[in-house]
């Protein structure tokens, strides 16, 4: 049973076939998807938070992409305070620093994240993290921002993680869940499965990043959730240890951090499960 952590199943590029990509999906063993609001104008927010509206298996998060960071303002960040207060929102995100293609000016993407964690930090709610750019160029503020915006005392996953083993390290000293994605199942990765390996398991989570960011063997073509457990593959060998534990512990360690009900096919979940209502 895997949870995909991190796509963006609300794309263009699942117009055609979405419902599909989503069984597929189901019939690969995934069991729920955090599909991120952010990432195609502010406004595709609203898709996810629908798609999440439709299918009990997907949850979404809303925030404001680094890329699109120009987009922040006041009534924005007034629509996302609305979201979240949403029964089917589960977090902040995905939000951040991309020093790498600075598609919004420096200054813009340090203020509009750390506007989002203190968005967080007042709702409560966790937060999924975007870094990318030199290390410690881009990762240091990152984490700075972060820090002083209170959000020691939340919830953090830096998802499709490419960084360095040292910021890794700083940042699961800071509390953070480290996400990996397609990228550490490519031959050439070797450094950065190195990273994934010195990941505590407890604090692991595996991503598609869909449509990204496709996995070896599957390279080339649009990614989708039901590859996440090629993801798996590579982080269950790097861990060394069977494919249904990490399945089962990253799971885990992503339902904890997005507060998500236990799946409907775990045994807490029936034990817990309140009686049918009987019918009058
Ligand atoms: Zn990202
Ligand atoms: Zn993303």
């Amino acid at each position: 049973m895997w949870l995909d952590s991190h796509c963006h199943v609300t794309a263009d590029r699942f117009a055609a076939d979405r419902d599909a990509a989503l069984q597929r999906a189901r019939d690969a063993g995934v069991d729920a998807m955090i599909a991120i609001g952010s990432g195609y104008g502010f406004e595709g927010n609203a898709d996810a938070v629908a798609l999440a509206e439709g299918h009990a298996d997907v949850f979404a998060t809303v925030g404001v992409h680094p890329h699109e960071a120009s987009e922040m303002n006041d009534a924005v960040l007034r629509r996302l305070r609305e979201w979240l207060a949403h029964p089917r929102v589960v977090g902040v995100g995905e939000c951040g620093l991309d020093f790498h293609y600075m598609n919004s000016p420096e200054d813009v993407q340090r203020r509009a994240f750390a506007v989002q964690v203190a968005l967080a930090r007042e709702l409560d709610q966790p937060v999924s993290i975007h870094v990318r750019g030199d290390d410690p160029d881009a990762y240091a503020p990152l984490l700075e921002i972060w820090l002083a915006e209170g959000g020691g005392s939340l919830e953090g996953v830096l998802h499709c993680y490419t960084g360095s083993q040292a910021f890794a390290h700083r940042a699961l000293d800071a509390g953070f869940a480290v996400s990996f994605s397609g990228i550490v199942t490519f031959k050439g990765s070797g450094e950065l499965r190195e990273v994934a390996r010195s990941v505590p398991l407890d604090r692991l989570l595996v991503e598609t990043d869909a449509p990204f960011l496709a996995p070896e063997g599957h390279r080339g073509r649009r990614n989708e959730p039901a590859w996440v457990g090629r993801v798996g593959e590579t982080l269950a060998e790097l861990h060394d240890v069977p494919l249904e534990e990490l399945a089962r512990v990253t799971s885990d360690n992503a339902r904890r951090l997005f507060r998500l009900p236990a799946s409907p096919a775990t045994p807490e979940a029936s034990a817990t499960a309140s009686p049918a209502t009987p019918r009058a």
